[in-house]
This record gives structure tokens, C-alpha cells and sequence, in this order.
């Protein structure tokens, strides 16, 4: 089946869907971007992701390119002409086309808004998550703004890339004063030797993970004891766990660190019981318009 991609207000085919060479988005990385979990054919907490689209769009001063439900409605469109079951969707939003020059253009011109969608067997996650993966640290190198979503990616590709060729699964970044922001494409948990659960604050040094918002839900209501604070290389050696959240890899276990491994080597319960129960958590199934009636 040949999939199909939203460009513009059409729905092409993906291998000739494209942009325009001066589209901001392409020239500057002046556009934002959204990543939803599809599961069973339906939309993982799309009202979250589109309210952080608005607030990613208000920091780089756009307006929206669509009302949310609207956007919804072409998520969910994607979705289903490229028979998406367990997947992935993308959306992406730019400044839209205008001659190479870096101000914004004046008089502003239409944004650009693209949508792909793409199927991922969940029984690959399954399986990570049973053995857990390992990460590799590496400086943040980073600008100070990656709350928001930006399309600019290229310390976090080369974070990966770096992570890659170490035989790791992703790579966290460390700051400054030696304490771990996040993974160059997921939130950074650790669980210390009290059993309490760490997570970095979501100030401007993180991006705010939808999947890391319902984590934190998921574990208040499971009694467990979390505490939004910075941590450190050396907690992650010296706790019980450690594990990473995204929309496209959900609770993740970490079982090695730097080539170190943590523990006995095996994903902890905190992170696999978070795992098992998060869907239940997540508002799986529902809309944007059925959550702001
Ligand atoms: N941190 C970064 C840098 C990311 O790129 C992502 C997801 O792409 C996340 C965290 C996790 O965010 P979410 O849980 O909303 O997918």
C-alpha cells in the first residue's frame, strides 16, 4: 500500500510529496513540529500534543495554522489513509515559503503545515523493553530554548548518531554543572536507592514530554514517590533504576549506562509496572474536541 502524506491542504503521494526549496522550514529550521503515538488506530493524547503545538508556535510568535480540532481531524485523516494501527504521527508547522532573508516575512505569508504518518510494529518495543537499552552520555550543546519543539535538531542527530556508533540506543545530555537535561529525543527518569522517582523539572532546559506528564500522573496515583528535580551521573550509577519516556517508545527501561551497567542489568519493576499500566493513564482514544467540552 503506498502511503500518503498531507502538504498544504492536500493529501499527495508520500514519495512525491515535497516543499518548496525557500520554505523557512527547510532553510532556517523555523517551524515546529508534533509527534503522536497511534495506537489500535487512535490518537494517544492528541490534546496534548496540539496544546503544546499552540504554546510552541506562541514562543516563536506564530499563529496557529489551524484550529486544533481542525488539525486533529487531518491527524486522524493521515492516520487512516495510510492504515495506521500502531505507528506514529508527524506533523509539522513552518513560517512558510518566502525569499531567503532572516526576518520574519512581511507581510506575512501563508504557514506550512505537513503530515505524515507511519506504522511500527509494537512488538519491536515490546521486546526492547524487556531486555531494557543502554545510553551513552554526552555534553548539552544545545540552545536554551529546547521547551520549545523546534524542527532544529541537529545536536540531538548527532547526540544519537554518537550513541549509534557507541552500540547504545539513544544518548542523554548532560549540562554544565554535570547534571542529565534529557535524551536527545526522550525525558531522562531515574529511580534512587530510596525508591524515589526523579525527573527533571520542566523549566526551558527540557522539552516538556506529553509521555512525561502522563508518567507522572500514572505514578502519583500509583502512590509512588516522585520528586521534580535536577540528578546527577552519579545518582543514575548509584539508584535502582533508570529508564526514558517518549511518544514513540513509551516507558523505556535503561539497563546500561556509558558502557556501565546498572544494577543487576535487567529493567526495574517501577519502570516496567509505569510501562504496563501507562495506556490506561493516557487519554487513549478521546480527541481534542471531546476533552476541552
Ligand atoms: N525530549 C526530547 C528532546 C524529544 O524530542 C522528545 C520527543 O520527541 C521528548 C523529550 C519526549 O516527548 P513526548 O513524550 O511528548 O514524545
Amino acid at each position: 500500500m503506498s502511503r500518503i502524506a498531507y502538504v498544504n491542504g492536500r493529501y499527495l503521494p508520500h514519495g512525491r510529496a515535497g516543499v518548496h526549496i525557500e520554505d523557512r522550514g527547510f532553510q532556517f529550521a523555523d517551524a515546529v513540529y508534533e509527534v503522536c503515538e497511534v495506537k489500535d488506530g487512535l490518537l494517544v493524547d492528541e490534546g496534548r500534543h496540539l496544546q503544546r503545538l499552540t504554546r510552541s508556535l506562541s514562543e516563536i510568535r506564530m499563529a496557529e495554522p489551524r484550529h486544533p480540532a481542525a488539525l486533529g481531524a487531518i491527524l486522524r485523516e493521515v492516520v487512516r489513509r495510510n492504515r495506521v494501527r500502531n505507528g506514529i504521527v508527524y506533523l509539522q508547522v513552518t513560517r512558510g515559503v518566502a525569499p531567503r532573508n532572516h526576518p520574519f516575512p512581511n507581510p506575512e505569508v501563508a504557514p506550512g503545515l505537513i503530515v505524515t504518518a507511519r506504522s511500527i510494529n509494537p512488538a519491536e518495543g515490546r521486546e526492547r523493553a524487556r531486555t531494557g537499552i543502554a545510553v551513552i552520555t554526552t555534553p548539552d550543546n544545545r540552545w536554551e530554548r529546547v521547551d520549545i519543539k523546534s524542527v532544529g535538531l541537529l545536536p540531538n542527530v548527532l547526540a544519537k548518531q554518537k550513541a549509534r556508533e557507541a552500540g547504545a540506543f539513544g544518548a542523554w545530555f548532560i549540562d554544565e554543572n554535570d547534571y542529565i537535561t534529557e535524551g536527545s529525543s526522550t525525558n531522562a527518569w531515574i529511580v534512587t536507592g530510596e525508591g524515589v522517582l526523579v525527573t527533571r523539572p520542566a523549566d526551558h532546559s527540557i522539552l516538556r514530554g506529553v509521555t512525561r506528564m502522563v508518567v507522572l500522573e500514572t505514578a502519583e496515583d500509583l502512590g509512588m514517590t516522585v520528586e521534580e528535580r535536577r540528578f546527577t551521573l552519579a545518582e543514575v550509577r548509584s539508584g535502582r533504576e533508570a529508564f526514558i519516556t517518549a511518544s514513540s517508545t513509551l516507558v523505556m527501561p535503561v539497563v546500561k549506562v556509558d558502557g556501565e551497567t546498572l544494577g543487576d542489568g535487567l529493567p526495574g519493576p517501577v519502570a516496567t509496572q509505569l510501562r504496563s499500566v501507562f495506556h490506561d493513564h493516557a487519554d487513549y482514544g478521546r480527541n481534542w474536541a471531546s476533552l476541552t467540552k
